[in-house]
């Protein structure tokens, strides 16, 4: 596994405490000519946004690093977006036990504001987990990527979510799963959006059942790269939440796993905000990574999950 830092800063002050020439400026030719227009002599180029992109083990990272408590300890908190990349090859790819299921199609609107219902009265007080969906799933059908039959198959969308996390697989991913007797999902009904939307036969809900237990040391939670949560503002002080972010593999008692094709972790990532809730980590068995593989599932990627 190779694993790379991507990162966007968006903040002057922060760019002046970065080493000068770090990454490139995300502004094109024409970008520049227009703020040079707007701003006259007061333009430096010096502080248009810029991609930052290196491998986690550059020493650019630790100076980024100094740079961001530099800066929060005057009271100013550095304006920037930062996330991993990891990448694997076919062979670890291929001989991992498990993996995490990650899905990088999401759609809005939410299910809640199509109609389906929740129960919020189980949740808990501090970080939101525990509502119970009361009702069949409401999506709005033409926000996804449709099983159109003017779409060539292999270009069709076989797995999505909501922006709350609502996954959803297509009729013929869920076929695939069936004749596979994957286990740890349920595959539900999903309906249109609107309380009196007809069922649909092209989607169905992909609710995980499986227990994966929970995630533990030497897995990395904390709000990004550069912001570890010390005081843990993100972490429920019941345990239901981890972190803000997920920050690194995941790592679960192999103890604790009940051995699904499928399964979710005990400990939750994220935050209950709007629409947004806090989410498991889904992890996937190999058999049911080769099935997905196997059959050019669109709309999933994987990364390495090790057993303890
Ligand atoms: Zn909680």
């Amino acid at each position: 596994m190779r694993e790379w830092i991507d990162m966007r800063v968006m903040d002057p002050l922060f760019m002046r405490q970065l080493p000068a020439g770090v990454g490139v400026s995300l502004y094109s030719e024409a970008d520049r000519e227009m703020h040079r227009a707007l701003e006259g002599d007061a333009y430096r180029e010096e502080d248009e946004p810029r991609r930052l992109y290196y491998a986690k083990d550059s020493p650019v990272w630790d100076q980024v690093r100094e740079a961001t408590y530099a800066l929060r300890a005057t009271g100013h908190e550095p304006v920037y977006h930062a996330w991993y990349v990891r990448r694997y090859t076919q062979r670890e790819l291929a001989s991992a036990e498990l993996l995490r299921l990650l899905i990088p199609r999401d759609f809005q609107p939410a299910g809640e504001e199509c109609g389906t219902v929740y129960d919020e009265s189980t949740s808990c007080p501090r970080c939101g987990v525990g509502r119970l969906q009361k009702s069949d799933l409401h999506v709005r059908l033409r926000r996804v990527f449709q099983e159109y039959p003017s779409i060539p198959q292999a270009k069709r969308t076989g797995i999505a979510r909501t922006i709350a996390d609502e996954i959803i697989v297509s009729r013929t991913t869920a076929d695939l799963m069936r004749q596979a007797r994957i286990t740890g999902v349920k595959l539900l009904p999903v309906r249109g959006c609107g309380s009196d939307a007809d069922i649909t036969p092209l989607w169905h809900q992909f609710a995980v059942v499986g227990s994966a237990g929970r995630m533990m040391s030497p897995t990395v939670f904390g709000i990004g790269p550069f912001n570890p949560d010390e005081e843990g503002e993100y972490r429920c002080p019941m345990g239901h939440v981890s972190g803000l972010n997920l920050l690194s593999e995941v790592y679960i008692y192999r103890s604790e796993w009940d051995g699904s094709d499928a399964a979710a972790t005990a400990d939750l990532v994220g935050r209950r905000i709007g629409l947004l809730v806090p989410t498991p980590v889904i992890l996937i068995s190999q058999r049911f990574h080769q099935l997905l593989k196997a059959n050019n599932v669109k709309g999933v990627k994987v990364e390495v999950a090790h057993l303890v």
